[in-house]
């Protein structure tokens, strides 16, 4: 009688569908193929960053795809930490910034200049690479202050996100990585519209040791050798993923289940248990007033207004006010 309720605490079986739902992030696993990954599809989470923001549709866009990034990326820290997504760039949209901590707090914002923008979208340029124009983006793992920080950092020249995500891969971690991308405003008769995006991240990781390279030759680099065949298993995992359109990868009636079914069913899929994101930002009261007590005497009088400092979190929009005497007694 409580089956129908109980669903989700037994062990998902590929093609009993509509397990995680959106805001989750579904680790899955192609032993056939020596593929691991993670895919999700967010959807009120995202839909509540984006529309807080207010941004011009082509910035939400572009944020969306760093916010749908970072969680893909963020989910795969072994250890407590932050994932830190941000691009800096000379276009109209001159930085995006989509943070992940552990266990599922994803925040993020953009900033961009609105006159720039008005004059490329009047003149129909609206692609991602004018957008953005040239420039970087770094990807930094940050798990403590005992631990070393990590920043990888990718050109950005006339190239997509998921393009210069695909050569980070490439550089940094040397692991053959594929990865979709897709977002959407999903229009439906009646309700207000909403923010949409999908991704599915999938990685070749063959245990077998003949096909892996010995980490201590000398001069190796751990790469796979110029002009070595790739692997048929990789190849079949880069045609299936050709296929994926993205429609299918934000569709809430397809799933991220089910889709991951659709690909890989011929090989045996294992998908796990979902992993929640949720919109959440780590500012505090507290936290912002350690910045302003680094501010000099001058620089706390030239951010009074009114008699008061006012302080908005440039990521979730939370005001905060703060009297200056406070400051200015330590001064
Ligand atoms: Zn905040």
């Amino acid at each position: 009688m409580l089956e129908a309720i109980q669903v989700t605490e037994r062990a998902p079986k590929l093609g009993e569908f509509g397990y995680a739902g959106d805001d989750h992030v579904v680790p899955f696993e192609v032993d056939a193929l020596d593929v691991r990954g993670r895919a999700v599809q967010l959807g009120p989470m995202l839909d509540a960053i984006l529309s807080r923001h207010d941004y011009p549709e082509p910035v939400a866009r572009l944020l969306a795809e760093a916010c749908v990034l970072a969680v893909l990326l963020g989910t795969s820290l072994k250890f407590e930490g932050k994932f830190i997504l941000q691009t800096r760039t000379d276009g109209p949209v001159d930085m995006l910034v989509a943070d992940f901590a552990t266990p599922h707090a994803l925040r993020g914002y953009a900033r961009f200049d609105a006159d720039r923008l008005e004059a490329l979208t009047a003149a129909g340029e609206g692609s991602q690479q004018t957008l953005l124009g040239n420039g970087v983006l770094a990807l930094t793992i940050d798990q403590g202050e005992h631990m070393q920080r990590y920043q990888g950092i990718v050109q950005l020249d006339g190239v997509t996100l998921e393009e210069a995500a695909r050569t980070y891969f490439r550089q940094s971690e040397q692991i053959p990585t594929e990865l979709r991308l897709s977002v959407a405003k999903l229009v439906t008769p009646g309700a207000a519209e909403q923010w949409r995006a999908g991704g599915l991240l999938a990685q070749f990781l063959p245990e077998a040791a003949e096909r892996m390279r010995l980490p201590d030759l000398p001069g190796g680099d751990g790469g796979p050798a110029a002009g070595a065949p790739v692997d048929n298993a990789w190849q079949e995992v880069q045609a299936l993923l050709a296929t994926v359109e993205p429609t299918e990868l934000i569709d809430p009636t397809v799933g991220t289940e089910r889709l991951l079914f659709r690909l890989f069913h011929e090989h045996g899929v294992r998908a796990f248990d979902g992993v929640r994101v949720a919109d959440e930002c780590s500012c505090s009261k507290d936290k912002i007033r350690g910045i302003l007590e680094g501010f000099s005497a001058e620089e706390i009088r030239e951010s009074t207004e009114g008699g008061k400092i006012h302080v908005a979190c440039e990521f979730c929009s939370t005001a905060y006010e703060f009297d200056p005497a406070e400051f200015a007694a330590a001064k």
